[in-house]
């Protein structure tokens, strides 16, 4: 059985598991860096989209450079299943990681 890791909390989970169930970012099979995983996790939110889909397209430009997002919905109908696809959408990433994400989100809404 291998072992899945959050590249965001970095707490490891049995591979049955595809998202972290804290953060909810897809778990990566390639663990934290030794020593890294005490760590306390500071979240910092780099950017705010009116809908989720805006808020997926720029996650996933930061996935791709290596870096770890969390999409949190904001405001009412959170709660509601299937109601969240329009309400706005925060973008969170490690603290870490805050200003090369805010560097890459600049550049890619630059380009658009
Ligand atoms: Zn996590």
């Amino acid at each position: 059985m291998n072992a899945v890791y959050c590249p965001f909390c970095r707490t490891e989970y049995q591979s049955t598991l595809t998202h972290c169930p804290n953060c909810r970012v897809r778990l990566v099979d390639v663990p934290p860096a030794a020593g890294a995983r005490f760590q306390p996790v500071e979240e910092v939110a780099i950017a705010r989209f009116s809908a989720r889909l805006e808020a997926e397209m720029c996650g996933q430009v930061l996935e791709e450079a290596g870096i770890p997002v969390v999409l949190v919905p904001l405001g009412p109908g959170v709660a509601g299943f299937g109601t969240s696809l329009w309400v706005p959408h925060e973008l969170r990433v490690r603290a870490d990681d805050a200003q090369r994400a805010r560097a890459i989100l600049a550049e890619f809404r630059k380009e658009k």
